[in-house]
């Protein structure tokens, strides 16, 4: 089970508005959901981080809701103690001005009324967020980026995202989708991607990618497969830490969890090669600490921290070196 060291700092809420004035943290305990192509997964989450009830099932390729529905109800049902708000973390792409959701691994689902629908069910105050964005607060709140202010979480599995923390605030961007490092360009003349365009990191580095290419589920992926998909991680990891001036990378999902050594020993080769200015050396990608259990913490951090696409976050006031 994982949970927050005692003692240590938390991820500081944004500040609103003014630049002053910060958001509350909502405690808890929260109703976590997970929403992934391939699983589905729900949980109670205490204050700490720590789990009370978890759960999931399987995707079904069709009548995603009424599955979903019946899971949400389950764990409710099962926990000790009422949850308060809720946090959600599903695939994109997402519309933050009416919280509906169309991921690309749930072809079902398009313009799904998502929060609504989870309100209704449940009666709880719902924030949704793209599930690598999720990842990415939960190990800022007690997982392996805990004290650390600026950082990505990625997550390549299913499909390949990633979430970006700047100064200890969430970067939405637009339109809330700040830091999807799944298309990055990692090679010119690539193959061509689920997004239409070509060469982008997802297209190499997602489960699915590599089934079609090596004939075989990920899991019995050849090493030089996991090197590659470690390198270009890392060859897309240099890019954005280049360009937000970041300290860390913590990665989860299926496949890189999966691959484990193979790939984290790549991705953090080919970023020490790449990224050679002053502010980026020392910059390291370590695996998610919150492990399989990244995305379903960080959407209890969705729920702590309130942060929804739609956030009005203000640009963060000068802080000095000395903060972290
Ligand atoms: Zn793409």
């Amino acid at each position: 089970m994982p949970s927050c060291p005692q003692g240590r700092r938390q991820l500081r809420p944004p500040d609103v508005g003014t630049g002053k004035i910060p958001l509350p943290v909502v405690d808890g305990p929260y109703l976590a959901i997970d929403i992934g192509g391939t699983k589905m997964a729900a949980g109670i989450v205490d204050n700490a981080g720590a789990f009370l009830v978890r759960d999931r099932v399987a995707t079904p390729t069709r009548d995603v809701w009424p599955a979903l529905a019946r899971l949400v109800k389950r764990v409710v049902a099962a926990s000790p103690s009422l949850p308060v708000s809720c946090g959600v973390g599903c695939g994109g792409p997402m519309s933050p001005i009416d919280a509906t959701v169309s991921p690309l691994h749930i072809p079902t689902w398009r313009a799904f009324p998502l929060r609504a629908e989870i309100e209704q069910l449940t009666g709880l105050a719902t924030a949704i967020d793209n599930d690598a964005k999720a990842l990415a607060l939960g190990e800022a709140w007690c997982g392996a980026a805990v004290g650390v202010h600026d950082l990505i979480g990625v997550v390549v599995g299913t499909g390949v995202g990633g979430g970006i923390i700047s100064r200890g605030r969430l970067l939405q961007g637009r339109l809330g989708n700040a830091g999807h490092i799944g298309h990055m360009v990692v090679e010119p003349d690539g193959r061509p991607c689920l997004c239409g365009g070509f060469g982008c990191l997802e297209a190499y580095c997602s489960g699915p990618a590599i089934e079609e290419e090596t004939g075989r589920p990920p899991q019995r992926a050849p090493l030089a497969i996991m090197e590659r998909t470690g390198t270009l991680v890392g060859r897309a990891l240099a890019s954005v830490g280049a360009v937000v001036d970041l300290k860390l990378a913590v990665v989860g999902g299926s496949v890189a969890l999966g691959f484990g050594e193979a790939f984290f020993t790549s991705a953090q080769r080919e970023l020490d090669s790449r990224a050679k200015l002053g502010y980026m050396v020392g910059f390291s990608v370590v695996p998610a600490a919150l492990g399989q259990f990244a995305p379903l913490v960080g959407a209890a951090a969705l729920a702590r921290f309130a942060q929804t696409p739609v956030a009005v976050v203000a640009p963060a006031p000068p802080e000095s070196p000395t903060d972290e």
